[in-house]
This record gives structure tokens, C-alpha cells and sequence, in this order.
């Protein structure tokens, strides 16, 4: 049995910057991770001569002040080699029209806004001030949703004037906006905003919070911005690892954790986690839980009447999303005419798909080759359930529906895929163990976005959460923005207060 000052469970993007945060200021910490490498939805897999980005391919926060870049330089690592994506995204409505190219120079994007969307300029003005109105805020690290005094202080510490007008609108859906503004009828702005928000917000205009949706719809631009990492996306996590080897922490691979339990005699958390071989046992003050919070229902092992409210608050979430994805390669000379990373465009039957390519000889695929990734939503109910033999029909059935939407998109033969293979809920429960494959965290909608959402402190001391389903969300760049805020809060439990960086 091991006694650790902190038990992070999950090495997935938010449990290795948590820790890493955490061991930098001076903890001794333990990560468990059920797999053989960290990164989680954000990690890779080699496939023959190939690497794939299992789930992220575009970063938030490299940029100066931006998230990730902040946290790097509090651990003294080097940021990964990355280029800004210019156009962060073209998407095509499929409308007949040419397509949306998201440019990262702030005029070349209002420009293009103008022509593609004449009339809309005031709702992209009043986003643009409630983006510039959240960045102040989420600059001052707030902690979201408050549940004691401390939290309380950070939030009022975050606030600025402009947070309050701002604040007028925390129940509003970008629907609301778009009325507001007049152009609640614009189909074809609809049209590109709903493909956009499911994109980053697993919600339509109707459903995705004002306060949320207005700045991920500036991600793109200077002076933030999205970037292509060289290599693949598992330097991310690579970069992580370092720094914990240099601060000594531990991490412990291949050991799923299967129990979390406080021990009231000897007031610390007992956290069992098994692999084939044997089952380990470590006792803690503190855990800082990564994995989505459905997965307590099964590991949480008390039935206290804290505990059993608790679960049914968690039980009563709405339903995340799970993925299709296509991994696949190309040569790079057949798709010449497309310049851009990432392309989204509508599909009839499919909604939409996103589309990442990776940069010719960026180490993903062999020179003069690329992997092409496409990814769509799906209801993880529809997989999970099927016998074998449905399941694997159903399964051969997408590969082909994707890769047909795609061949016509970009005006590919179907003799010209050098490899492809389809992940469902089913693969990503398996490579990530979150239940029945569910991604990308809870929906934002004004319901359970920022203060009225999980918080990262549980109503059991010494439990802590974080991740996608925490403030402020999902991507790698909100699971660090969480990390640091329960990191903070731990920190402040234990005495450093004013630990911010
Ligand atoms: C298809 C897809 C595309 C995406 N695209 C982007 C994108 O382009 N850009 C972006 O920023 N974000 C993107 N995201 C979202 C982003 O990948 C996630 O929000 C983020 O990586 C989640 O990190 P996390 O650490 O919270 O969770 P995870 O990555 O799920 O990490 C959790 C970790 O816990 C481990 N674990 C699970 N159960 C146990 C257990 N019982 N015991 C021990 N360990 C366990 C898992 O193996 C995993 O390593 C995408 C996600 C998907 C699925």
C-alpha cells in the first residue's frame, strides 16, 4: 500500500497538468492511468506507417497568454513545435456557395464575415465584446461553479466592470444574440453557426450558451488562435511527462482504478486499481478525479447520503455525445487543391463532418503522404448495445458512408485511400474506458454552463474533479484551464494561498 499527499486518476491532457502543476509546487503525487501511454483523447496510436490523432487534432492556448503557454512556462518546459492553422477552418455549407474560409487575421476574417453573411456585423460585434469580456475574466482565473468562501473570493477577484454587463446575458443562448442583432432569420448564418457550435459546444444556437459560444467562435483569431502540432498530438503529453519526471512524480501505467473509498478510521482515500496481474491499493489525502463524472457511479464506493445525492445529480446529466472516426491516409498530391488543415462541410445524412489533414513530412504519415481524419457525432446508444454481428454491419456500413461523403467532397476515387479504419463508442471506451465511449464532455447550455455546471470541488473533502466536464469545458485548452483551477484550490487547501500564475 502507498501513501501519496495526491492521487491524480487519468493521465489524459487534464490529469497530467494537474499533476504536473501540482508537483511542481511541491506534492508528491501518483497518477494512475488504466492505459500503456497518457495523452487519452488527446493521445496517438501507430497504425502500420501511420500515426493518428485518436481525438484532438487542433490546439487552443499555444499562443502568448494563452492557457497551455502560461502553464509550460510555470513548469519551465518547452512549448511544442506548432504552426498557426490560416484558415483555422473552411467550412462548406454544401449551399452552393463558396465556402467559409475562419482566417486567423482578425480583418481578413471580418471581411470575409461581411461578404458571406451581409447584415450580420452587430452580432459579431456584440460576440466579439462578450469574447473580449470572457478573456478578461477566465485571465484572472475564476473558480466556477463556487461552493465555499475561497471560491467565492477567486470569482469576485476574476470580475471587471465589464464581466457585469457581460453577466447580463450568463442564461442566454447564441440564439438570443442572433435575435438581438436582427438576424435570427439569417438561415444560412444559422446554418454555419450550428455546424461551428456542435463543433466546440456539443450544442446547437438554440442550446449553446451566449457566454460560450460567443468565444469559441473567436478561437481562430489573432491574437489567440488554433495550431497544428508537429509530430503528432501526443507531444502535448509528452511535454507533460517531462516535467513530471522532473519534479519526481510518479506515473503508474496500465493500472485501472476500480474503487474510490474514504476510510473513516484512518481519514484518508483508499483508491484500488487493478491490472491483469495484481490489484494495488494507495492511500491518499487528496484525488484529483479526471475521468468524466458518470464514471464515480461506478467507482465512488460508499452509499452515504452525501454520496447517493451526489449520483443522482450526476445521474440526472444530460446525455454527452459519443464519435465516429475515420482514420485514414492519402497521397498527398491527390487532395493538392486543398491547402487548409481542417475543413467541416455538411453532410444530408451525416450533419456534419470535420476534417483533419495533417502537414506533408509533419511526422504523421511518410513524405508525399497525410492522414486525413473525419470525424462525426453519433448517440453512443445506437453502438453499445448491438450483438456482435449488427455491430461490426453497422460498423463496415459508416466506414463507407464516411468515406463516400468524403471522396465526393473532395473529388477523391475510392481506389485512392491508402488505409482506413472506423472507431465508434465502443473503441473509444475501450482505449479511453469512458462509459459507453462518451466524449467531449457536457453539452453547453446555459443550463449547466460556468456557475450553474459540476464543480471541481465534490461535497467529499479530498475529492476533487476535473476534465472536460468541469469549467470551462471541453479541448485541451479548457481541461488545463480546469486543472489549474483545482490545482489552485488545492493548494489554497493546503495552505498556499495565493498560488496563481
Ligand atoms: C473525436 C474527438 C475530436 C476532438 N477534437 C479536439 C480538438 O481538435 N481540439 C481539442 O482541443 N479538443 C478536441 N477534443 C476534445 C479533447 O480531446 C478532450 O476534451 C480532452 O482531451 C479531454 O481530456 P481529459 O484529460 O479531460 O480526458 P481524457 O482524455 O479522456 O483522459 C482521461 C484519462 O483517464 C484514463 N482512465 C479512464 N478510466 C480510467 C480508470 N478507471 N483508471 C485509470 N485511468 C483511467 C484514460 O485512459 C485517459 O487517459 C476532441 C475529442 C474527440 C473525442
Amino acid at each position: 500500500m502507498k501513501k501519496r499527499e495526491i492521487v491524480v486518476v487519468g493521465a489524459g491532457i487534464a490529469g497530467l497538468t494537474s499533476a504536473a502543476i501540482l508537483s511542481k509546487l511541491g506534492f508528491s503525487v501518483t497518477i494512475i492511468e488504466s492505459h500503456y501511454q497518457s495523452g487519452g483523447c488527446a493521445g496517438t496510436f501507430k497504425r502500420q506507417k501511420y500515426i493518428f490523432d485518436v481525438g484532438a487534432t487542433q490546439v487552443a492556448g499555444l499562443e502568448v497568454e494563452g492557457i497551455h503557454r502560461k502553464i509550460f512556462d510555470f513548469l519551465e518546459i518547452p512549448v511544442p513545435d506548432a504552426s498557426i492553422l490560416d484558415p483555422a477552418c473552411v467550412v462548406d455549407l454544401n449551399d452552393g456557395s463558396r465556402a467559409i474560409h475562419i482566417w486567423y487575421e482578425e480583418e481578413s476574417w471580418i471581411k470575409e464575415r461581411d461578404l458571406q453573411f451581409p447584415g450580420s456585423q452587430k452580432f459579431w460585434q456584440l460576440c466579439a465584446f462578450i469574447h473580449k469580456s470572457n478573456w478578461k475574466f477566465a485571465n484572472n482565473n475564476p473558480v466556477m461553479p463556487i461552493r465555499n468562501l475561497w471560491d467565492f473570493s477567486q470569482l469576485v477577484k476574476a470580475l471587471t466592470p465589464i464581466n457585469f454587463l457581460s453577466g447580463l446575458l450568463i442564461k442566454s443562448s447564441m440564439f438570443d444574440l442572433l435575435k438581438l442583432c436582427g438576424c435570427h432569420k439569417d438561415k444560412r448564418l444559422i446554418k454555419f453557426l450550428n455546424l461551428q457550435l456542435k463543433l466546440y459546444s456539443q450544442e446547437d444556437i438554440y442550446n449553446t450558451a451566449a457566454l460560450y459560444g460567443s468565444t469559441v467562435l473567436h478561437m481562430g483569431q489573432h491574437p489567440r488562435g488554433l495550431f497544428h502540432l508537429q509530430h503528432s498530438m501526443q507531444a502535448l503529453s509528452n511535454a507533460l511527462e517531462d516535467s513530471l519526471k522532473q519534479t519526481e512524480a510518479e506515473i503508474v501505467f496500465g493500472q485501472k482504478v476500480q474503487s474510490i473509498k474514504f476510510d473513516n478510521l484512518k481519514k484518508y482515500w483508499k483508491v484500488s486499481a487493478s491490472s491483469n496481474k495484481k490489484t494495488n491499493e494507495y492511500l491518499t489525502k487528496e484525488i484529483v478525479y479526471t475521468l468524466p463524472p458518470q464514471s464515480l457511479l461506478q467507482h465512488l464506493d460508499e452509499n452515504s447520503e452525501t454520496i447517493k445525492q451526489y449520483k443522482s445529480q450526476i445521474k440526472s446529466l444530460p446525455k454527452p455525445n459519443g464519435a465516429l472516426v475515420l482514420y485514414s491516409a492519402i497521397e498527398r498530391k491527390k487532395i493538392n487543391q486543398f491547402t487548409a488543415n481542417h475543413y467541416q462541410f455538411s453532410h444530408q445524412e451525416l450533419g456534419s463532418l470535420f476534417i483533419s489533414i495533417s502537414n506533408n513530412g509533419d511526422g504523421r504519415a511518410p513524405l508525399g503522404q497525410v492522414t486525413l481524419i473525419a470525424s462525426i457525432f453519433t448517440q453512443t446508444n445506437d453502438w453499445i448495445d448491438l450483438d456482435k454481428s449488427s455491430y461490426l454491419k453497422k460498423k463496415e456500413e459508416f466506414l463507407l458512408k464516411i468515406s463516400k461523403a468524403i471522396e465526393i467532397q473532395f473529388a477523391i476515387s475510392s481506389d485512392d485511400w491508402l488505409h482506413r479504419e472506423l472507431a465508434t463508442p465502443l473503441g473509444f471506451q475501450r482505449w479511453t474506458n469512458r462509459p459507453n465511449g462518451i466524449v467531449g464532455g457536457l453539452g453547453q447550455n446555459p443550463k449547466i454552463f460556468g456557475l450553474f455546471g459540476i464543480a471541481s470541488r465534490t461535497p467529499m473533502q479530498g475529492l476533487w474533479l476535473c476534465g472536460d466536464s468541469i469549467y470551462p469545458g471541453e479541448g485541451t485548452a479548457g481541461v488545463s484551464q480546469s486543472a489549474l483551477m483545482v490545482s489552485r484550490q488545492i493548494a489554497s487547501a493546503n495552505g498556499l494561498n495565493n498560488f496563481t500564475i
